[in-house]
């Protein structure tokens, strides 16, 4: 199919209008409002129809994690027009908000995150996903641009922008492990599908329910089956001796801060992964002191009571899978230590094991010849998120969200260092744009 072309060069084209490309559209238009004359020429793709925030996971009951001062704009600019106090102002919740200690629940950040998109003046279009950025060559042999395709999901139609800059901002990836990667599908499915896998099971009865993991939303994933299947066995299968509390220290919390970036970024190979291990405690496989009372509570009454339909199975594995005509899935466990044997027979399994950074954004393939990669293939990356790339490109790249194994904890996954990462892109892209291009050689 003929991709429709858009023929204007952009100063700026964003894959991904999720957190990471809304705050750098923020940081974009606060510097356009302030500086007055023509706004920066710039296009933002998302793939899904709108902005909403981690939408399969907005669970009823659950917060966010960050401190709601930590928004798209507050820690760059207080006075910018995209901040969370902003939007409690315009939403008229702002007095009944201050009564309520701080507390945000994730569906009201969904709304702020959709808020702000809406904010935005410069052009987004929902139902685009970036499929690849190829190189444009002047005819010096140079790359001067980089033309961006999208697909239309809703219709297969493509659609080509270019652009000066590009900005990766398609976040991380599900991750399932290879156990359990054939098995995927109606029945056994990530937690990032979870509202609409579970719609989809509506007709199916559901006796019994595996949730494989022990992060915060396997935990919130039990309290919600819990809730809405009071008749179905709940198994929670974790590696551990079961769930674990995140490290909550406010002096090892201080990783999210934005000079902690500039430490980690300071740090070479091991040591850069020594200290990424030891900040994950704060963050991944493990739940909040709220979610592990709940749970606690849970189990405590479901025995209790005698109804022992919460199976909290501790150091336990999965060993194999095996699944009949799309029925029932059985996942034969073994104890870590003893390798005691068990089996789980589950109308649904739901996998709970986290995100990964991707090496190489499959979008860049055809970039490769013009980035510098690491001995792993990973894009070498500035303190400002921008690739390396070869002396004959003069296209920027950033890979915003992308870079925890480079920036730290603080700078990829979490809303913490959102305003002050879209803060050091967008300072970036400013001084490169106010560079003059290379002549054109005859
Ligand atoms: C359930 C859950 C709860 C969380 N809670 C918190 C919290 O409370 N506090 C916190 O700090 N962090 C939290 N996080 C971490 C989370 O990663 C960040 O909050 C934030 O969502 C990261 O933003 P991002 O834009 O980098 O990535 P994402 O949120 O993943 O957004 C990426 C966007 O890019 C789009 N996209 C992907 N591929 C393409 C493509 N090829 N073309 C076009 N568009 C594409 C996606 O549709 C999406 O809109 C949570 C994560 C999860 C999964």
């Amino acid at each position: 199919m003929a991709a429709a072309r858009d023929t204007a060069v952009q100063d700026l084209v964003v894959a991904g209008f999720g957190p990471s490309g809304i705050a750098l559209a923020a940081a974009v238009e606060d510097h356009d409002d302030a500086a007055g004359g023509p706004p920066l020429a710039a296009r933002y793709l998302e793939r899904a129809a709108d902005s909403a925030w981690q939408p399969n996971l907005v669970l009823p009951g659950t917060d966010i994690q960050h401190h709601f001062l930590r928004d798209f704009a507050t820690p760059r600019d207080a006075r910018s027009r995209f901040t969370f106090p902003h939007y409690l102002q315009q939403s008229g919740r702002f007095y009944p908000f201050t009564l309520m200690g701080g507390y945000v629940s994730r569906l009201e950040w969904s709304d702020y995150v959709q808020w702000a998109a809406r904010q935005v003046r410069g052009t987004v279009e929902y139902h685009r996903e970036v499929l690849g950025v190829e190189p444009v060559t002047g005819p010096d042999g140079r790359v001067r641009t980089a033309r961006v395709t999208s697909r239309d999901p809703r219709d297969g139609s493509l659609h080509t922008v270019e652009g000066r800059n590009v900005a990766l901002a398609t976040g991380h990836e599900p991750y399932v492990p290879e156990l359990l990667r054939p098995h995927l599908g109606e029945r056994v499915f990530h937690a990032s599908r979870l509202l609409p896998a579970l719609a989809a099971l509506s007709g199916t009865p559901l006796r019994s329910i595996a949730v494989v993991g022990a992060g915060q939303t396997a935990g919130e994933i039990v309290l919600h089956l819990a809730a809405q299947h009071p008749d179905a066995e709940i198994h929670s299968l974790v590696r551990h001796a079961g769930f674990r509390m995140y490290e909550l220290g406010h002096f090892s919390n201080e990783v999210y801060f934005p000079d902690e970036t500039d430490y980690f970024y300071g740090l070479e190979g091991e040591q850069r992964e020594r200290a990424l291990e030891q900040a994950r405690a704060t963050n991944y496989a493990a739940v909040d002191p709220d979610v592990s009372t709940a749970l606690y509570q849970a189990a405590y009454q479901d025995r209790f009571t005698g109804r022992n339909r919460l199976h909290m199975h501790r150091r336990t594995e999965i060993a194999s899978v095996e699944q009949e005509d799309g029925g029932p899935v059985r996942l034969a466990t073994e104890e870590v230590f003893t390798g005691e044997r068990g089996l789980v027979t589950a109308d649904a399994v739901i996998v709970c094991t986290g995100y990964r950074e991707p090496v190489l954004p499959r979008q860049l393939a055809a970039f490769v010849p013009y980035l510098r990669l690491d001995a792993q293939g990973r894009p070498q990356v500035t303190r400002a998120y921008r690739a390396e790339t070869t002396g004959d490109c003069e296209v920027g790249i950033y890979l915003d969200g992308l870079t925890e194994w480079r920036h730290g904890i603080g700078s990829a996954t979490s809303f913490s260092q959102m305003a002050a990462k879209a803060d050091t892109v967008h300072r970036d892209l400013r001084a490169r744009l106010s560079r003059p291009a290379a002549p054109v050689a005859a």
